[in-house]
Parts: C-alpha cells; structure tokens; sequence
C-alpha cells in the first residue's frame, strides 16, 4: 500500500467537495478529492437549479461568477397558484420588493462543471472512480482515509482534516461513531416525477402550483430547457408516466385558466423519480472528521435549498480549517457544527414548510381541512406584507453567516 500526505482529504467531489477544495487552495492548504464515480457521471447528474443570492455571491468572490453572470438567468421571484372549486389564481411573488434580494438559475451541473475547471487549473489531485473507502482514527491527531484508486492500488492518504463530502449514502456520516451521533428525519408520503424537456420554458420565472391532483413545478435550465415536476405517490413507477401522460398532467395542473395561458410541450430528455425526504444528522464535526453538504442533512426539494445548504456549509468550514491549519486558531473549527446547524434547521424548516403547503396529502392522511388550511396559508403568503416577506427572506436565502 502507498502512503501519502495532504492537508484536508476530501471525500466526494460533488459541490460541496469540489468547492471545498477551491476554497482551500485560495488559502493556500493542499487537499486530496476521492470520488467513487467518474467525472463524466458527476457532470452527468441533474440536479439542483436555483442559486440564492449569498451563493452567487460566494461563487463570484472567489471568481467562479463569469460564467454565471453571462449564462445564468437573474430571477426576481416566483409564481405560487393554486386551483379552488374549477378558479385558478396565479401570483407574482417578488423577492426583490421584498427583501432586496434575487435568486439565479443556473444548473448544478454547471457550477460542477466550473468547480472541476477550477480544480485542474490549480492542479490539485484527484482521484475519480475510486473504491473501498474508508476513513480511520478521525478521533486522534493523525487521521487517513484508505482508498483502492482506479488502476487496482491501495492507497493510504493521511491528512490534518477530512472532509466528509460524500451525499447521503458515502461512508462518512458513519466514521462519527453511533453512540455520538443522532438524527431526525420525516419521510414524506409522496415523491416527484421529474422530466427534463428540450422546449422554451413558458414562463419567465418559477411557478408553484397546488392542484387538488397533487403538486406540480414549471421549472427550466436554460432559456430552450424546461425542468418540470409532478406530485406523484412515493413508489410510484416511471414505466406509469408515458410522455402523453405527463404533458397531460402538467397542463391540467398549472393551468389556472386565466390570461389564455398555456404549456408548451417537447421532447422528454430525461424522466425519474424523486423521493422526498427530511434528515439531519449532528453533529457535523467529530474530531478532525468535518461533514458538509448532502452527508450531514437532506431537504425536499421544494424549498431549492439542497445545493446552496452545501455551498454555505463548505464555505463555514473552509473558514475554520484556514484559521485552524494556517493562523493555528481553533475557535471556529470548534464552533463549525454549531454554526452550520443553525442554517440547516432554518433551512430544513422552510423546505418542510414549503413541502408541506403546497403538497396534497394522500386519503387516509389528510382530509378537505387540510386542504383549506394549505388554501389560506397560501392566500396570507400571496396577499399580506409579513407573510410574503418571510417566504422571500427564506427562499432568497439568508447570509451565509446566518
Ligand atoms: C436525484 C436528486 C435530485 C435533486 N434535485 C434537486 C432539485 O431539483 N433542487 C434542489 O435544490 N436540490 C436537489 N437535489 C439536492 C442537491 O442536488 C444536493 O443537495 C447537492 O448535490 C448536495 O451536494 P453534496 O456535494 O453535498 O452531495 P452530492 O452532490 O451527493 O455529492 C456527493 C459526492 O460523493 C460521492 N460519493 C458517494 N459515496 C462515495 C464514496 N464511497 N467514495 C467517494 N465518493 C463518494 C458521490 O458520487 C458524489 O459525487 C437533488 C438531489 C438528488 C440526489
């Protein structure tokens, strides 16, 4: 076996590793990335679409916002609507009048795409396709991860740190042991089915639709890709949604029947389904063993909070690890799991509720009552000052710092 060393070793090179390594190499610290898949498949994966302003922000300041600033899309708010009794209202939210803040669309497969630029211009190692990861005496002073890289090798990477990047499944959460660790989780009982269509989204910005069939989000990519997803039952099978099926749907559900709005429809390109979840995991630092992103919490979807809850995460740690590993201070490194929580309960909170107000329960678990009670929150939120500021304050994303 062969023995290296580095700073931090990273486990995961989704956005979290990948801007964590970045980050890092602007302070000047060396960090190994291992990643269990290839970076065709990394770059391969749809994903998250909505960047908070804080995340665009970071993303710039440390000069990966060119290409955001030039492809990606500036919204000012969303549409929330709803259909009642046969009416359907539609009603701008906008952020910005708000709370002064904006949200961008631009894929997650393109902050990837600029991260991995990034890392092999400032040629740090990484090792993609790797197996048999395993981390070892996080607890101690001289922790290591052992790894078998792509060419059959075992490998032993020593470092100061190591950074557990490695989404829900990787072996990180596990290396804080059982008895430490404790975690809280809501499984939702529907998930979404998710479409990726070649066609012009026909809407300017985001449009949220609670419809007595079940939720269903006009989304887009690009200014010529549309992402849209339905409310579907939680194993519901793909096979069940021919294309017809689910143009059908989707019109049916964010029609509102007002200003001769319609859907337009195109090519399939992608179809899946989404299983809608809550979790957290704390906490987030055990020894010199540091976990961020996906690794430590999960959020449904609905609130666009799962990739920019990593980006602020790796931005908090890369704070502490600069103080601890190059001016020799400890106080945020210490301080790191507490400060990141705070995020992600505010975080997993908005999502919870967003989730909970616009999906309808299956029968048996929810009943006409909750559906009024879904109607007037959403009524308060699109007609009052506090209610609509407090949606736009969470959706627009509070400061990384928060
Ligand atoms: C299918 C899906 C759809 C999503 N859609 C949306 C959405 O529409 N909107 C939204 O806001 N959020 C969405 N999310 C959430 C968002 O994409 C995640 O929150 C975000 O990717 C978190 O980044 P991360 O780097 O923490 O984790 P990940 O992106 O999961 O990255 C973890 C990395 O670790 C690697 N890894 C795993 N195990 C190992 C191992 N043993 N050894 C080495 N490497 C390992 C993985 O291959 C992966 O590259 C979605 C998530 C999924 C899974």
């Amino acid at each position: 076996m062969s023995t290296t060393r580095t700073q931090v070793a990273i486990v995961g090179a989704g956005p979290a590793g990948l801007l964590l390594s970045h980050l890092l190499d602007r302070a000047g610290i060396d960090s190994v990335l291992l990643e269990n898949r290839s970076p065709d498949y990394v770059l391969g994966r749809i994903r998250a679409g909505v960047l908070e302003s804080s995340s665009v922000d970071l993303l710039s300041e440390v000069g990966l916002g060119e290409r955001i600033a030039r492809e990606g899309d500036e919204h000012r708010g969303i549409y929330l609507q709803w259909t009642a009794e046969g009416q359907g209202e539609r009603h701008h939210l906008d952020f910005v009048d708000h709370v002064g803040r904006s949200v961008w669309v631009y894929g997650q497969t393109e902050v990837t795409k600029d991260l991995m630029a990034a890392r092999e211009r400032a040629g740090q190692q990484s090792h993609y396709e790797v197996r048999d990861v395993e981390l070892h005496d996080v607890a101690g002073d001289r922790p290591a991860v052992t790894f078998t890289d792509r060419d059959g090798t075992h490998q032993r990477l020593e470092a100061d740190a190591v950074a557990g990047c490695d989404g829900f499944h990787g072996p990180s959460r596990a290396g804080i042991p059982a008895d430490v660790r404790r975690t809280w989780e809501r499984v939702y009982p529907y998930a979404w089915l998710g479409v990726l269509a070649e066609v012009a989204p026909s809407t300017d910005e985001l449009i949220y639709a609670w419809h007595p069939d079940g939720f269903a989000l006009h989304s887009m990519r690009s200014r010529t890709v549309s992402r849209l997803y339905l409310q579907v039952p939680p194993d519901e099978d793909v096979a069940q949604w021919p294309d017809d099926r689910v143009w059908e749907a989707l019109a049916t559900r964010l029609g509102h029947g007002q200003d001769g709005w319609t859907l337009q429809d195109g090519p399939i390109v992608e179809k899946s389904v989404l299983p809608m979840r809550s979790f957290v995991s704390t906490p987030m630092r055990h020894g010199r063993l540091f976990l961020a992103g996906d690794a430590a919490h999960i959020v449904p979807p609905t609130g666009a909070k799962g990739l920019n809850l990593a980006i602020a995460d790796v931005t908090l740690l890369a704070r502490a690890l600069t103080a601890w590993l190059v001016e020799g201070s400890s106080t945020l490194v210490d301080s790191y799991s507490e400060d990141a929580l705070r995020r992600v309960w505010r975080c997993t909170h908005f999502s919870w509720w967003m989730t909970s107000m616009l999906h309808t329960l299956p029968p048996g678990q929810g009943d006409a009552f909750d559906q009024q009670l879904q109607l007037s929150q959403l009524r308060w939120v699109t007609s009052s000052q506090a209610g609509a500021a407090g949606l736009a304050e969470n959706y627009a994303g509070l400061p990384i710092g928060f």
